[in-house]
């Protein structure tokens, strides 16, 4: 049987639960455990895939296509755990099952109510992700202790910790303990009001992770333990890290959390192996080499939207052992004037939807193949490649994606025909892993060491093959293609040191320890470049 952990989070939102809650996972897995993870959203989407990135962030999209919080990116990446379709439930994923199951007629007359029905499919839903083999499940709830939103998820928890016993279960607790400048000490009045609302609900949490600016003093250890009711050794300090999210696992590690948990849930502490952490670690603090990245998009204030990108960057930086520094910049500043791009070592254009930034991204890249800039262009960003080499190479000047403009003569981007009459937006794309063939002696499939990938996809768009050959004979291939060779997965051009565009999203698959290809290789010419 599985053992749980709850991780809870109180006083404001944005403690870096996702890394709080993944940190453990690698930690545990480092003792040889089998970990899962997964999280509970509180609001009534079914899945983020129909949010704005200004609400949400990313929507990181998982091998069976599944749309998901940018949390699972921590966890796939930092905890090395797969995601799928269990490890990510809403409000309105619950809800709509309850209530798809009531319209059946399945609740046989009963009056269908939050408990037990919703409670019973949240319980539900939790042991979905206990597998046979899986040695401890962490589910994170996502929101503030005290949201109204979160109070099906919170006694649904303090029900599932009842049904499987003391010692199967535990409840970690993330808050803050802020310090305050005026009279120049740490406060935990906070973090005693956040748990005791969840005493009030019956949640009685036995460990309690403390985000701090400064180090912890063992009065403000002792006021926590006494007044939250957890054992003076159960009060880990996180204090923020100083370079790097991957110093997380090493200071949680340095506080002995992970044999704390296992001596709470009665596991026998394994010996723990971190030296391939400590490695990266190293190469993450001392790069010997640098390079600037201009990465143009729609979202210029919100590193959430792209979090997924500026991981992979951090991970081609480790194996390259540089700093990688990608800027963003907003797509329409470039419309007129593209100087802003100069003094950068290379461009990626990322993914997105709608109108706003298509001009601005489509100079971008003519500034890049045109300056002999290194460049990637993700999904959007490979379309926009194309528009690009048709209006300025083709001389086809009103070449579009019928997103666009739907009426265009030249659609080289079109609705993928599967797409054609759909009206519903939720969870309709082509999204997941789909497998692709790289085209022999391409960059590609140099930078891959192999012909056949499998990559994740989220897109309604594709290339438009009525232009293929067109394009080819004028100097953008198609350098990867879906195995039936239908549909144009990457195109690049050859006489370009590193001009390359992806219809999938290369950087979802990226780890700290197996750094994308198509990264690694933006890096590697940026720096090539440099030299020049
Ligand atoms: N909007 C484009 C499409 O739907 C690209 C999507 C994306 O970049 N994820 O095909």
């Amino acid at each position: 049987m599985s053992k749980h952990i709850f991780i809870t989070g109180g006083v404001v939102s944005g403690l870096g639960k996702g890394i709080t809650a993944a940190s453990p996972a690698y930690l545990l897995k480092s003792r040889g455990y089998t970990v899962a993870m997964q999280k509970f959203d509180p609001y009534l989407n079914v899945d983020p895939g129909t949010m704005s990135p200004y609400q949400h962030g990313e929507v990181y999209v998982t091998d069976d296509g599944t749309e998901t919080d940018l949390d699972l990116g921590h966890y796939e990446r930092f905890a090395g755990v797969s995601c799928d379709r269990n490890s990510n439930y809403t409000s309105g994923k619950i809800y709509s099952r309850v209530i798809a199951r009531e319209r059946e007629g399945a609740y046989l007359g009963a009056t269908v109510q939050m408990i037990p029905h919703i409670t019973d499919e949240i319980k539900s839903a939790i042991r979905s992700a206990a597998k046979p083999g899986v040695d401890i499940v962490i589910s994170e709830i996502g929101g503030t202790a005290g949201d109204i939103e979160s109070l099906p998820f919170l006694e649904a928890i303090r029900q599932f910790r009842n049904d499987i016993g003391f010692e199967n279960a535990m409840f970690l607790h993330l808050t803050l303990v802020p310090y305050i400048k005026s009279v120049g000490e740490m406060k935990t009045k906070p973090s005693q009001q956040s748990v005791s609302i969840l005493h009030s609900i019956g949640i009685f949490p036995d460990m309690l992770v403390c985000r701090t600016e400064t180090p912890m003093e063992d009065e403000q250890r002792r006021k926590l333990s006494l007044f939250c009711n957890v054992p003076d050794a159960m009060v880990i300090e996180e204090q923020d890290v100083q370079h790097s999210i991957y110093e997380v696992p090493q200071e949680l590690a340095d506080r002995d959390m992970d044999a704390k948990v296992l001596q709470r849930l009665s596991l026998p502490l394994r010996e723990r192996h971190l030296d391939d952490w400590h490695s990266l670690l190293e190469r993450v603090l001392h790069p010997v080499r640098a390079c600037r990245i201009a990465m143009v998009g729609k979202y210029a204030g919100l590193r959430d939207a792209y979090k997924s990108i500026f991981e992979s960057f951090a991970h081609a930086g480790i194996a390259l052992q540089t700093k990688v520094e990608c800027d963003m910049l907003e797509a329409e500043t470039l419309e007129g004037d593209c100087s802003a791009l100069a003094g950068y070592d290379g461009i990626l254009v990322p993914g997105g939807f709608g109108a706003r930034g298509i001009a601005g991204k489509v100079a971008a890249l003519r500034f890049a193949r045109e300056q002999v800039l290194p460049c990637l262009g993700i999904c959007l960003g490979m379309q926009c490649m194309v528009i690009e080499y048709a209006r300025n190479v083709l001389a086809l000047s009103d070449a579009d994606s019928t997103e666009f403009s739907p009426q265009t003569k030249h659609p080289v981007i079109d609705l993928m025909p599967e797409q054609r009459g759909l009206s519903a937006k939720g969870g309709t794309m082509r999204l997941g892993t789909y497998p692709c063939r790289l085209k022999p002696d391409s960059l590609a499939v140099r930078l891959y060491g192999k012909e056949k990938i499998s990559e994740r996809h989220r897109h309604r768009y594709e290339f438009n093959n009525d232009y293929r050959k067109q394009l080819e004979s004028c100097g953008l291939q198609v350098c990867g293609a879906s195995p039936d060779d239908s549909l144009v997965e990457m195109v690049e051009i050859p006489n370009h040191p590193f001009y390359i565009g992806c219809q999938f999203h290369p950087e979802f698959q990226s780890r700290p320890f197996s750094p994308h290809p198509l990264f690694v290789g933006l890096v590697q010419a940026a720096l090539k470049h440099q030299e020049k």
